[in-house]
C-alpha cells in the first residue's frame, strides 16, 4: 500500500507532521509518483506581499483532507506514491537566483518519474518550473486559472516578476501556444490589449464575465478535447476565485470564480496527461482567518484527484 495520509482517528488532526495531508517527509523523489514541493517566495510580488507563508500555511490547513474524494469516487492514495518534498531553499534576497535555484530543485526531482505538486509562492515561480518540465516533457499544455494573463513585458523593467511568466514561457517555447487556457480574466488594465496580444499568439482566454453563473464542466470537456495526450501543466492562482472566497491573496479582483466553479473545472480535468501543477498566490497575512489557504489545500487534492493513474472507486 502507498503512503497514506495519518488518519484523523489515530492522531488528533491539530497535531504531527506539518507536511501536505500529514504525508511522509521525504528528500529524494525517488520512487514517488506525486512530490508536494513548497516554493516560499514573495519577492516576485508587485503588490501586496506575503506568499512567503504560503505553503506553511497551505499544509496547515490540508490537515483537515481525508484521503478519499467522497464526492467523485477518487481515491489517489489507492495507487499513487505520494511525499512531501519539503521547501525549495530559495534566496529571499534576489530573485534571479531564485529562479535558478527552483529550477535546479526541479530538474534535480525529475530525474525521477515523479508528478510535482507546487505549493507557492507567488506566480514568478511557475517560469522556472516550466523551464524544468519543458526540459523533461517537451513544450507543455497549458491550464492557467487566473484573474491575470501573467502576459507583461516586464515590471519595473525586469522581465522576471509574477506579472511576466507566460509571455517568457511562451517566447521560450516551453508552452505550445494553443494548447494554453488561461480562465478567470478579469479585472482592470494599463492598456486595452494588456489580454488580448497573448489571445494573438493562440491562447484561448476565457473572461470570468463570460463564465458568470455558468458550470465550468462543459468548458473543462471541451480543454481535455483539445489537448488530447499532450504534456500538460496545471497552474492554479488562488486570485482566480472572487475575493469572498480567497481574499489572502496579493492582487485580489472582484467578479471572480467561485469554489464550485473551480471543483467543476479541475474535476472535468480528468483524462489529460498531466505532468506538473501548481498553486499559487495564496498570502496568509491576507487572511488570517486561514480561508483561503484551505481553498488553496483542497483545490490541490481535486488535482491530486484527477492525476494519470488515480482510481475511482
Ligand atoms: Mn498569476
Ligand atoms: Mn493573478
Amino acid at each position: 500500500m502507498p503512503n497514506q495520509p495519518i488518519s484523523g482517528n489515530d492522531l488528533a488532526r491539530f497535531s504531527g507532521p506539518q507536511t501536505f495531508m500529514r504525508l511522509p517527509s521525504v528528500e529524494t523523489a525517488a520512487g514517488l509518483d506525486v512530490g508536494f514541493i513548497g516554493v516560499p517566495m514573495d519577492i516576485g510580488t508587485s503588490w501586496r506581499s506575503g506568499t512567503r507563508f504560503g505553503p506553511k500555511q497551505v499544509r496547515e490547513q490540508s490537515a483537515m483532507i481525508r484521503p478519499y474524494n467522497i464526492q467523485t469516487g477518487a481515491a489517489p492514495f489507492d495507487s499513487l506514491q505520494c511525499a512531501d518534498l519539503g521547501d525549495v531553499a530559495i534566496n529571499t534576497f534576489d530573485l534571479a537566483a531564485t529562479i535558478d535555484i527552483i529550477t535546479d530543485t526541479y530538474d534535480a526531482h525529475l530525474k525521477h518519474d515523479m508528478i510535482p505538486i507546487g505549493i507557492g509562492g507567488d506566480h514568478t515561480m511557475t517560469l522556472p518550473i516550466l523551464r524544468s518540465i519543458a526540459r523533461k516533457h517537451g513544450p507543455a499544455a497549458l491550464v492557467h486559472v487566473d484573474a491575470h494573463a501573467d502576459v507583461s513585458d516586464d515590471m519595473f523593467g525586469s522581465k522576471v516578476a509574477h506579472g511576466t511568466p507566460f509571455r517568457r514561457a511562451y517566447e521560450e517555447g516551453l508552452i505550445t501556444p494553443s494548447k494554453v487556457w488561461q480562465i478567470g480574466l478579469r479585472g482592470t488594465g494599463y492598456s486595452a490589449d494588456d489580454f488580448t496580444e497573448a489571445a494573438g499568439w493562440g491562447f484561448n482566454q476565457h473572461l470570468a464575465p463570460a463564465l458568470w453563473h455558468k458550470s465550468l464542466t462543459p468548458l473543462a470537456k471541451d480543454i481535455v478535447a483539445a489537448i488530447g495526450s499532450q504534456p500538460t501543466y496545471i497552474t492554479f492562482d488562488i486570485d482566480s476565485l472572487d475575493p469572498a472566497f480567497a481574499p489572502g491573496t496579493g492582487t485580489p479582483e472582484i467578479g471572480g470564480l467561485t469554489t464550485m466553479q473551480a471543483m467543476e473545472l479541475i474535476r472535468g480535468l480528468r483524462g489529460l496527461n498531466i505532468v506538473g501543477a501548481d498553486m499559487v498566490e495564496v498570502s496568509p497575512p491576507y487572511d488570517t482567518s486561514g480561508n483561503t489557504a484551505l481553498v488553496g489545500a483542497n483545490i490541490i487534492y481535486e488535482i491530486l484527484s484527477v492525476l494519470p493513474g488515480v482510481k475511482y472507486r
